[in-house]
């Protein structure tokens, strides 16, 4: 048993004084305040300019994607031990940056997989990962090169049993097109409602989740009706503008379905893609009025699928919130234990307390009044053991900058 200590701690929903932190065996024991300790355990002290978070959750990532310009010829063009590689890589990248739990909204042909297992073996090597496997979508869907093609409900309750007998920890479904894909448009579904709640039922009977890709105001409809736990995006786009149904949203908000908003980008002098960029005060302007109707909110940021979202570009997502309404205190929230929630692992993540993973993020400064603190990482802990490579990044984009600090860019 050993204790780490720091001038000030957040748990995951309130900030307390100085504190410490006992760990043992990779889990916490106690979150105690400072004075209270009289027992001689190893103390390691960060100092009391220090805040301790719990490890940051980014519940959409996609560690396949290489953050390059052009992420599908990227994986298209590589063998299954480049993409290993590649999702080690990017895990290491995620871990390093504070983002000690990822979920992985779509692998190609389960990779990831085998790096859930190898992490698992050594924890401060990466994050804890969780499983989608492909994503499942229609003939030539939004990303069917991933492998996850399942036409008609038939073909969707096998690929869901699929994913279940494999070990999956979620199921991944592409409700609509995306901008990702040639030939798919995000404003159009893929599936009918009926063929999504085949999807839910089955994936729920096996006790599984099912998060959502949705942009279309009827994908996202339908989602909705069919119970889906999380939509991710959730832009409300049409063909040539944005459309939000409120009458939708306080559905969501009252069946508890997560929205999972895809902000979130590094300092870049790349502008968002036009369609998007057109779109910009609407998509913002909605992500706005989902926090007033009460929506439960995380960041999905898609890390991975252009170079502005490298894998470990959630705090910068925590970051966009407080441009959209969001305190600082629920910035934090919405990436820990909102977030470890939508991921269904809330009884280990997301949150500093006795039983819990010794997942931390040491930051300079004090989050929960100025959030751009978390871009001053001192230190991640893994499992209680202190990740190498943890490092200052470059600080967010000024608050004049908001369209390009939240740009979704391409999902
Ligand atoms: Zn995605």
């Amino acid at each position: 048993m050993w204790a780490l200590r720091a001038g000030a701690l957040f748990d995951g929903h309130n900030r307390r004084g100085p504190s410490d932190v006992l760990i043992d065996a990779g889990r916490i024991s106690a979150v105690q305040p400072t004075a209270e300790r009289a027992d001689a355990v190893e103390v390691v002290d960060l100092g009391s300019d220090v805040t301790l978070v719990p490890g940051l959750v980014d519940p959409h990532v996609h560690l396949v994607f290489d953050a390059s310009l052009d992420v599908v010829s990227s994986v298209q063009a590589a063998s299954d031990d480049e993409l290993d590689r590649r999702m080690r890589a990017a895990g290491r990248m995620a871990l390093a940056g504070g983002v000690t739990t990822v979920r992985d909204l779509g692998d190609r042909n389960y990779g990831t997989l085998a790096l859930r297992a190898e992490l698992a073996a050594q924890p401060a090597a990466g994050p804890q990962v969780l499983v989608a496997g492909p994503p499942i979508t229609t003939v030539q869907g939004h990303c069917w090169f991933l492998g996850g093609e399942a036409p008609g409900i038939d073909a969707l309750r096998s690929a869901v049993a699929e994913r279940a007998d494999r070990g999956t920890d979620v199921v991944k479904i592409m409700a609509t097109g995306g901008q990702l894909t040639p030939g798919s448009h995000p404003h159009e579904s893929q599936y009918t409602r009926t063929e999504l709640s085949t999807v839910v039922t089955e994936a729920h009977r096996r006790g599984l989740p099912v998060a959502a890709h949705a942009h279309g105001p009827q994908g996202i409809t339908d989602a909705a009706a069919a119970g889906v736990d999380s939509i991710e995006h959730c832009s409300f786009m049409t063909a040539d503008g944005v459309a939000r149904d409120e009458q939708v949203l306080r559905a969501i908000a009252a069946a508890g379905i997560v929205v999972s908003l895809t902000v979130g980008i590094t300092p870049t002098t790349l502008p968002p893609p036009p369609e998007l960029a057109a779109r910009l005060p609407q998509l913002l302007a909605g992500m706005r009025r989902m926090h007033d109707l009460g929506c439960t909110i995380t960041v999905g940021t898609d890390a991975g699928i252009a170079p502005p979202k490298p894998h470990d570009v959630l705090p910068y997502g925590l970051v966009a919130l407080t441009h959209l309404g969001f305190s600082p205190t629920e910035a934090l929230t919405a990436g820990t234990a909102v977030a470890a929630a939508a991921c269904r692992v809330a009884d280990r993540k997301g949150a500093l307390r006795p039983g819990y993973d010794a997942d931390l993020l040491a930051v300079r400064g004090d989050p929960t009044r100025d959030i751009t603190a978390v871009h001053d990482v001192v230190a991640v802990y893994r499992a209680g053991v202190r990740v190498a490579g943890a490092s200052r990044r470059p600080p967010a984009p000024p608050l004049g900058l908001p369209p390009v600090a939240t740009s979704p860019l391409r999902t």
